[in-house]
C-alpha cells in the first residue's frame, strides 16, 4: 500500500484538530462562569460582612437575576461542548477499533451518483450515474496506517473524562 493508501491517517489528524478547539470553547466557558460566580460571591460577602467598602463592590456587579442567568448560560454552553467532546473521542475510539473511518466524500458508498441528462427521442431525461469515488478508490472507507492506530492507545486515557464522577454522596 502506498501512503496514499492511509487517507484515513488524514482523517484522524482532523479529529483530534476539532477535540482541541472543542476543549478550548470548554475553557472558554469556564472563564464565562467564573466571572458571574465571583459577582455572586461579592454579595454573599456583603451579606455576611456589609462594609461600606463591599456594598460600592456590589454596586459594580449585575443583578442577582442577571448572575444566574450568565450562569446558566455558561453551563447551558458547557453541558454541550462536553457533549461534543465525548462525541469526538468515541468517534476516534470506534476509527481506532476498526483501522478505517467512513469516507466522507461518498459516505461510504464508494460511488458518487451525478446526474445526467440526456435528450432522449427529443425529451430530457435525467438519471443517476454513479462514479466510482476517487478519494477512497471504491472502498467506501479511509484507511489507518498501523503506526498511526498504535498511538491511538490515548483514547484509553481520554475516554476516563466520560465516566460518571461519583459524588461522596452515590
Ligand atoms: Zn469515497
Amino acid at each position: 500500500m502506498s501512503s496514499d493508501d492511509y487517507l484515513g491517517d488524514v482523517e484522524v489528524v482532523k479529529h483530534f484538530e476539532v477535540l482541541i478547539k472543542s476543549f478550548e470553547d470548554y475553557k472558554n466557558s469556564i472563564d464565562s462562569i467564573l466571572t458571574p460566580l465571583k459577582q455572586f460571591l461579592i454579595r454573599l460577602n456583603a451579606l455576611i460582612n456589609p462594609t461600606s467598602e463591599i456594598k460600592i463592590k456590589v454596586l459594580s456587579t449585575p443583578s442577582s437575576n442577571e448572575i444566574i442567568s450568565n450562569i446558566e448560560e455558561a453551563i447551558n454552553d458547557m453541558r454541550t461542548q462536553v457533549k461534543e467532546i465525548a462525541n469526538i473521542i468515541k468517534e476516534v475510539e470506534k476509527i481506532s477499533k476498526e483501522s478505517k473511518i467512513k469516507c466522507d466524500k461518498c459516505d461510504g458508498e464508494g460511488e458518487i451518483y451525478n446526474r445526467v441528462y440526456d435528450k432522449v427521442d427529443g425529451t430530457i431525461q435525467e438519471t443517476l450515474r454513479g462514479e466510482i469515488c476517487n478519494k477512497c478508490k471504491g472502498r467506501g472507507y479511509l484507511y489507518l496506517s498501523n503506526t498511526l492506530v498504535s498511538h491511538l492507545k490515548i483514547i484509553e486515557v481520554l475516554k476516563l473524562l466520560l465516566i460518571k464522577v461519583p459524588t461522596d454522596k452515590d
